[in-house]
């Protein structure tokens, strides 16, 4: 790997506590090319718009893109952390084999993201619940109007300071038009392109006073699939049930790490449909408990009330140390910050290289 460092760290100059997520990026980034038929060297260089790339871009005319998200996590003893990389590396390689683009190396994933996050780890806050945000991302780089596959690629990785993520209960009104996702499409793909699809909605909800959509399967509008960019978790008395996976639902893996953390506590946990008139219905005789995204960014997202067709259900509000979401979201949080004992061996630690200069 080709490593070209900054000469001074940005760090110090920045705020950290007060921008928001998303906006400021670390000193580097790391750009790995594919061409003729073959991904070529990676190369980690300074953060930057210097990689060449017209309107005439085949991701920006044609939507080949999709994306990862993670985070590295910082402990009291200056170690960092992965939470199961295999798992997005995995999940990397099943959108773009469904958006006809070259698998990514599984060295090219791993090593690349070691290397980075280790030459990035001053930028990792180490006070619990904070994070470095890491974004993995694959494009058509082809300059090319011609509609057909792109034979150009980039990979790279990049990382953003993560603090002000929103975390506030939300309000979030079940989708009775708009569809993220349909049968035989893209939704189980972290593809670019259900972002795009998906904020128009979103924004038409906001007017309405909510914070998210709840999205409902494309034919009927009845079943749950998922709230936002998070998938969906029920709680009817002490039961969790989550939809399964499938063609429109997104393989979370902080949905799958809640269900496995839940059902180590001793709570039951459902993989089955969920329709929007039986929630409504527990709602009434008082048992819907509580409802929650669940996603890397926030980990854990409580609602506070749910938009039904022209009705809004307050969701109770029960006292933190009863509530399912607010522990499964502490206890995900210390394993995946080297706080805990790590039970599942989710936790990938980065080790420091000490890489020389240039
Ligand atoms: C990223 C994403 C999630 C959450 O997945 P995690 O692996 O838990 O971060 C859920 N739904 C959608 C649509 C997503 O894009």
């Amino acid at each position: 790997m080709k490593i070209n460092k900054v000469l001074k760290s940005k760090l110090h100059t920045i705020d950290v506590n007060n921008v928001s997520f998303g906006s400021t990026f670390t000193d580097h980034m790391l750009i790995c090319r594919y061409k003729n038929g073959k991904w070529e060297e990676p190369e980690i260089m300074p953060f930057g718009t210097d990689i060449g790339l017209s309107p005439a871009t085949m991701a920006v005319n044609y939507g080949q893109a999709c994306f990862e998200g993670m985070k590295a996590f910082k402990n009291e003893n200056d170690e960092v952390f992965l939470f199961r990389p295999d798992k997005n590396f995995e999940r990397i390689n099943i959108s773009a084999k469904r958006l006809a683009m070259p698998e990514i190396p599984k060295d090219v994933f791993m090593d690349g993201l070691q290397t980075f996050v280790d030459l990035e780890r001053e930028w990792i806050p180490s006070e619990l619940g904070k994070s470095l945000y890491l974004r993995p991302v694959l494009f058509a780089s082809e300059e090319m109007l011609l509609a057909r596959i792109s034979e150009e690629y980039i990979f790279a990785i990049l990382a953003t300071v993560a603090n002000n993520y929103y975390s506030n209960p939300l309000k979030v009104k079940i989708a009775d038009h708009y569809t993220r996702a349909a049968n035989g499409g893209v939704g189980y793909t972290k593809a670019a392109g259900n972002y795009a699809a998906s904020f128009y909605p979103t924004s038409l909800a906001r007017d309405q006073g909510y914070d998210q959509i709840i999205w409902t399967d494309s034919i009927t509008h009845t079943y749950f699939e998922e709230s936002g960019t998070m998938n969906v978790m029920v709680r009817i008395n002490d039961t969790l049930i989550t939809p399964p996976v499938s063609d429109t639902i997104l393989n979370g893996v902080t949905r799958n790490s809640i269900i496995e953390l839940a059902r180590k506590n001793g709570i039951e946990v459902k993989e089955e449909k969920i329709n929007k008139n039986d929630v409504y219905k527990a709602h009434k005789d008082g048992s819907l408990k509580e409802m929650f995204g669940v996603g890397t960014a926030v980990i854990v997202n409580r609602f506070s009330e749910v938009g039904y067709e022209n009705e809004s259900l307050q969701l109770p509000a029960i006292d933190e140390k009863d509530s399912f979401a607010a522990k499964l979201k502490q206890e995900l949080l210390l394993i995946q910050s080297g706080r805990s004992e790590d039970p599942f061996g989710w936790r990938v630690k980065v080790e420091e290289k000490n890489t020389v200069l240039n």
